[in-house]
C-alpha cells in the first residue's frame, strides 16, 4: 500500500510555486485525493497498523476529505477542526501564529462530547507543525487526548516534527 500511496503521490501531486505568497513551494494534494487509486491507497497506508482510536479529527480544508476516509477506515467518527468563524456558538477556540500573521481554529463546544476520547489528527501536509500542535491543545481543552498525527506529506526542513515534539511530547507518533 505504501509503494501504491507513493506512486500515487508522484503522478497526481501538483507543485506550485510561490503560492499562496512568495518563497512558499505549495504542494497541492487536491488531485491525488480525486484519484481513485490514490484515495483508497493513501488511506490504507495511514490507517495500517493503526488501533486503539475512538475518533479522527480533521484539519480545514484537505483534512476534512482525507479524515473522512480515514475514519471510514477506523471505524469510527469524524471532527472537522474548521478555521474561526464558520461554527455556531458555543465553540472552543485557539488562536496560534503562523509566519504571516495569525489563525484561529475552533470546534464546538455543544452537541458532542469527546471528553477521554483518544484522537488521530488528520491532514494532508505537516509543513511547521503550528496547525497541528494548536488542533492538538484544542482538541485538549475539550477534554481529548491526540494519541497520533497522520498526513501525507510532511515537508523537510520546516521543523514540524521537532514542534510536534516540543509542544505535544517527544512520544507522541507522527505518520507521514
Ligand atoms: P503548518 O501549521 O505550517 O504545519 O501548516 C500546515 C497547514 O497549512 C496544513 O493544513 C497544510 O494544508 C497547509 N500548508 C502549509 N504549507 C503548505 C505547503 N507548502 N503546501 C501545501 N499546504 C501547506
Amino acid at each position: 500500500a505504501l509503494d501504491r500511496a507513493r506512486r500515487a503521490i508522484d503522478e497526481h501531486a501538483r507543485m506550485v510555486a510561490d503560492f499562496p505568497a512568495p518563497g512558499i513551494d505549495f504542494k497541492d494534494l487536491t488531485p491525488v485525493l480525486a484519484d481513485p487509486v490514490g484515495l483508497s491507497s493513501v488511506v490504507t497506508a495511514l490507517t495500517h497498523g493503526c488501533r486503539g482510536i475512538d475518533l479522527v479529527a480533521g484539519i480545514d480544508a484537505r483534512g476534512f476529505l482525507l479524515g473522512g476516509a480515514v475514519a471510514r477506515e477506523l471505524e469510527v467518527g469524524v471532527l472537522a477542526v474548521r478555521k474561526g468563524g464558520k461554527l455556531p456558538p458555543p465553540v472552543h477556540s485557539t488562536s496560534y501564529t503562523l509566519e504571516y500573521g495569525t489563525a484561529v481554529l475552533e470546534i464546538p463546544a455543544s452537541g458532542i462530547d469527546i471528553s477521554g476520547m483518544r484522537v488521530l489528527l488528520v491532514d494532508d501536509v505537516l509543513a511547521t507543525g503550528g496547525t497541528a500542535v494548536a488542533a492538538a491543545q484544542l482538541l485538549g481543552r475539550a477534554g481529548a487526548e491526540v494519541i497520533g498525527v497522520a498526513v501525507i506529506m510532511e515537508l523537510d526542513g520546516l521543523g514540524g516534527r521537532a514542534t510536534i515534539a516540543e509542544g505535544l511530547g517527544a512520544d507522541l507518533p507522527v505518520h507521514a
